[in-house]
């Protein structure tokens, strides 16, 4: 959904927007939406400048840090972030603007690409490294077992690396 700004003032400052599914990818390998986002929020202008402030709540899943099991995340969160043309942000770039700022972004003037906003406010509120529970095991570095739900004896089996060889010349013989 795209906030044309010059139709604000039949519109109202008010927006309200529910995905439909498809309508936003988060387009990130270890996190997927399981509920659409509802977005819902106030637009002010400031001279050239425009504030969006407002709340997301979405469902989404991410896959567990060390068994890759899918962990249900709920999101609320809120946001409020400056749009400036780019034209303005060109020419304040040198003075204050210069650091990265993840409140302030840029557009054409005209049109805020709402859908952009809520994909980067939904990834920003997803944890950084997740876990399905305190106490996972993960996976066996060497199998690929899932220690939480069964065990493999790589860890016994360690072998020394002078047998190794031995061992593999073995094997090849049974097979
Ligand atoms: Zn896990
Ligand atoms: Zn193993």
């Amino acid at each position: 959904m795209r906030i044309e700004l010059d139709k604000l003032e039949k519109t109202g400052n008010g927006f309200t927007h529910v995905y439909e599914p498809e309508e936003i990818v988060l387009d990130e390998e270890h996190a997927r939406l399981t509920k659409e986002p509802t977005v819902t929020g106030r637009i002010s202008r400031t001279g050239h400048e425009v504030r969006l402030r407002g709340k997301i709540s979405a469902s989404a899943e991410v896959d567990c840090d060390r068994c890759l099991k899918t962990v249900a995340v709920p999101v609320e969160t809120e946001f409020d972030v400056t749009y400036v043309p780019t034209e303005d942000y060109k020419r304040s770039e040198a003075a204050e603007l210069q650091e990265e700022d993840l409140s302030l972004s840029v557009f054409d003037g005209e049109t805020i690409d709402l859908d952009e906003l809520v994909r980067e406010q939904v990834l920003l509120a997803l944890p950084a490294r997740a876990l399905c529970g305190e106490e996972c095991k993960g996976l066996c570095p060497t199998c690929g077992t899932d220690r939480n739900a069964n065990s493999c004896d790589c860890h016994s089996k360690e072998i020394d690396p002078r047998w190794a060889g031995l061992l593999k010349a073995g094997m090849r013989d049974e097979g």
